[in-house]
């Protein structure tokens, strides 16, 4: 088989967890599989470069950034090559340029545009195993791109993808996708499936588990993902197409996103054309919008809510500030002790009250609903971030997720 290993922070923190991996990834390629590595930077390292920039400015070059933080993941990529050597392996590392992953210019944040998997290929056929540094391409013009925070799962994805893997392992610090995670609710369950939808959506409102890119990709491109932890020989969970699914669970997961902010927009002028001005320019600046509630607030004025992340809010800030200026928009709010508590599960399409019951479990806990937003497979609430894990925890009991 042709496997796409990817192993997180965690599993890459110090030499002896290296040695771990080279361990793993040995066994591996001995089994006869060809294999090609993927690897974050060492857990904190990301954040500690990030530290360090901001030492100096609080709104860095989001090119310098790139160029800063694309490092982390280039030591970790070379010392596992070392070490998979010094085991007697025919190993090399690439950074993402080699790897040929040709990303956008959007900097901190790139969309992969093309793989040129051709010295991938070539290393493949030589017997060798291949160690890229993740979270990282190239843009056409040749600058240092990152692709978001936790990339290192897209550029598994994605290079499975091109060169036509089998399998795609996502190593990581738990033993799979939980009904919620085990850090807020230990009494969260391990599954041994789901959909690709359903980890889009937990992935996508807040379960960090896996980036939401990289399961959209995977879907797309119908890699077969597994994630499961580099601590032990448990098996993991398959995230894969619905119809391979037997268990079909009402509600399959909860997750919580701790990192949203709400922006509250007060006397927007009521005219045709004015939510198309101003989420085009958020567009426009790539600030991620979610939630967005409109209310009439007198006759020619409403009030716009929404939510962006938190990483998005200085630039949504900017965008709010030329429409006050501009006298469109008479005031504006920020929030960003909010949290966004959301469940998740494709039984919901043929099920009524799922809702409801969320509904009536903050009720119980006395916890006041701020926004609500639902699709076909989710609902989510937007809450007072102190009651975050409460929240979950209640909801997780309220839909029985632990038997
Ligand atoms: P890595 O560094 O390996 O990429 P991450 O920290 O990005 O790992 O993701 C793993 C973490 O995701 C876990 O430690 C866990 O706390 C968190 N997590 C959030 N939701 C879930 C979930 N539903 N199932 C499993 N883990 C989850
Ligand atoms: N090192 C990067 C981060 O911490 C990318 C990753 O780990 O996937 O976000
Ligand atoms: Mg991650």
């Amino acid at each position: 088989m042709l496997i796409v290993q990817k192993f997180g922070g965690t599993s890459v923190g110090d030499l002896d967890r290296i040695q771990n991996v080279a361990n793993r990834v040995s066994e591996t390629k001995k089994n006869g599989n060809d294999v090609v590595v993927v690897v974050s930077a060492m857990s904190g390292e990301t954040n500690k470069l990030i530290a360090y920039a901001e030492h100096f400015s609080k709104t860095p070059e989001k090119a310098e950034i790139d160029m800063l933080l694309s490092s982390g993941e280039r030591v970790t990529a070379s010392l596992l090559a070392i070490a998979l050597t010094a085991m007697g392996h025919d190993a090399i590392s690439m950074t993402g340029r080699r790897a040929g992953i040709v990303t956008d210019n959007s900097h901190t944040k790139a969309r992969i545009e093309v793989i040129n998997p051709a010295a991938m290929n070539s290393a493949l056929k030589e017997g060798k195993i291949i160690v890229v540094a993740g979270f990282q391409g190239i843009s056409l013009d040749g600058n240092v791109t990152t692709l978001g925070r936790g990339g290192s799962d897209l550029s598994a994805v994605a290079i499975a993808g091109a060169i036509g893997a089998d399998l795609c392992e996502i190593y990581t610090d738990v033993s799979g996708i939980y009904t919620t995670d085990p850090r807020i609710e230990p009494k969260a369950r391990k599954l041994n499936s789901i959909s690709y939808d359903e980890m889009l959506e937990l992935s996508s409102l807040g379960a960090k588990v896996l980036h939401s890119r990289s399961v959209e990709l995977a879907k797309k491109l119908n890699v077969n993902l597994v994630t499961r932890t580099s601590f032990s020989n448990e098996e993991g969970t398959l995230i894969t197409k619905e119809e391979n699914i037997m268990e079909k669970p009402l509600v399959s997961g909860i997750a919580l996103d701790k990192n949203q902010a709400r922006v509250s927009l007060m006397g927007v002028k009521d005219r045709p054309g004015i939510a198309s001005d101003i989420f085009t320019k958020l567009a426009n600046k790539n600030v991620n919008i979610d939630m967005i509630i409109q209310n009439k607030a007198h006759d020619d004025e409403a009030n716009i809510d929404f939510t962006v992340p938190v990483t998005d809010l200085n630039d949504a800030k900017e965008i709010v500030d030329m429409f006050i200026k501009s006298g469109e928009v008479k005031d504006a709010s920020f929030n960003e002790k909010i949290c966004k508590v959301s469940i998740v599960g494709v039984g919901m399409k043929s099920h009524t009250g799922v809702a409801a019951k969320a509904f009536s479990t903050m009720a119980a806990e006395n916890i006041n609903i701020n926004m609500i937003s639902t699709s076909e497979i989710k609902v989510s609430m937007v809450i007072d971030e102190k009651y975050a894990e409460l929240a979950v925890r209640s909801l997780h009991n309220a839909y029985e997720l632990d038997k």
